[in-house]
């Protein structure tokens, strides 16, 4: 009997039950305690603005929405090549949602085509870092600066990736984070906000403390606390962020293990790109690689979908990725019409394959086979 592979294993380091037990024992067990706190100085301490810890990146934006004071009517630029909560957190506020279609070269939002979409109504850009992988992010904040915009980076797969040596997630006016148990580091649901802009950095605390000033109190900065904004409930408890801190420590493994796993795989799949079945990722020169997905771009989309069945078949589990917006049933019908071909074809046509810390040699090995086995018998 052969073993499944499965797409995502959760990776664990070890420690993370001791440091929940510690965060236990010490009493403190809400929101923004010491671990809170070691895992925000882990960001602070590496070129980012005031960072925040969320429940979910989902939340994150939607903090960001609130601080960037989207209203009703407002229009938010975003690639329609991604997950559904990088526009959902704009249209809980009432935006409008004009989707910009992605790159040849990668599914990224085209930034060439992000001019022709700015009206005197647009408020922000938020850009998707694909597989971790940047946009180009001189273009978009030039583009902002121009027509007085906001960026929110949606960096939830960035972690420890680059942009011309920049992290990505502390060049925008604000950007994202998750730490979902899919993502390179995580806690089971997370995520962060990022505050690079120092106008946002006193509201973002008190719209992430339910809309009090208790983060202020507590620092002795004012001698009592109460309602003073809107806001909500975006702390995750000091227990995840214990979790969270024992990955943080590892990061530098589990990077170099994901690394290896990716590398082998560009590779072995190389010759595929050379006989022209595939297209494997382009990382353009202004962007590193966190080795957050390994994709591929088949060349049709019934191919796509007969290598997922062939390589179920053989037990791996091998997964297509986002829908384009644009043509969500929510959406649709709201869309002004545009084609974004660029979108529809990743929609269509990208697959991603299996991919965690720990994944033995054979087993990626398997993986290429399957796929190789799959092209040979086809042609
Ligand atoms: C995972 C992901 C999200 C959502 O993250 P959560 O932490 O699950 O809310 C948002 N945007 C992108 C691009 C993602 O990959």
């Amino acid at each position: 009997m052969i073993n499944h592979i499965p797409f995502n294993k959760p990776f664990l380091t070890g420690q993370e039950i001791q440091y929940i037990q510690d965060a236990v024992s010490s009493g403190k067990i809400s929101g923004n305690g010491d671990f809170t706190k070691l895992c925000q100085n882990f960001f602070a301490q590496r070129g980012f603005g005031k960072c925040l810890l969320t429940t979910s990146c989902t939340d994150a934006l939607e903090m960001a929405a609130i601080l960037i004071e989207i209203q009703p009517g407002d229009e938010v630029i975003v690639p329609s090549y991604t997950f559904v909560s990088t526009a959902n957190a704009f249209i809980l506020r009432g935006a409008k949602i004009v989707f910009a279609d992605s790159m040849k070269t990668n599914p990224n939002i085209n930034a060439d085509s992000i001019e022709s979409l700015v009206t005197s109504k647009t408020k922000a850009i938020v850009p998707v870092h694909y597989a971790g992988i940047a946009c180009d992010m001189d273009q978009i904040m030039g583009l902002a600066k121009k027509y007085n915009l906001f960026v929110v980076e949606d960096a939830a797969q960035s972690i420890n990736s680059f942009y011309k040596g920049k992290p990505l997630g502390s060049i925008g006016h604000l950007a994202t984070f998750s730490f979902h148990e899919t993502k390179n580091i995580h806690c089971g649901e997370g995520g962060m906000l990022v505050v690079n802009d120092d106008r946002f950095k006193s509201r973002a605390e008190i719209i992430w403390e339910k809309g009090t000033n208790r983060s202020a109190f507590f620092k002795g900065e004012v001698d009592k606390y109460g309602w003073v904004d809107v806001g909500s409930s975006f702390l995750p408890s000091d227990m995840l962020a214990a979790f969270l801190f024992a990955q943080l420590e590892r990061i530098d493994f589990i990077q170099s293990e994901r690394k290896k796993v990716w590398d082998m795989y560009y590779s072995e799949l190389k010759l595929l790109e050379d006989k022209g079945f595939i297209t494997l990722p382009i990382v353009p020169n202004y962007a590193s690689n966190n080795n957050h997905m390994f994709y591929m771009v088949c060349n049709k989309s019934y191919d796509r979908e007969r290598l997922i069945n062939h390589l179920k078949k053989n037990d791996i589990n091998a997964v297509f990725h986002y829908i384009s917006l644009h043509k969500s049933p929510y959406y649709q019908t709201k869309h002004d019409g545009r084609e974004l071909t660029q979108s529809d074809l990743y929609s269509d046509n990208l697959i991603r394959l299996p991919l965690w810390v720990g994944m033995p040699e054979e087993n990626i090995k398997r993986v290429v086979r399957e796929v190789k086995n799959y092209y040979y018998q086809e042609f």
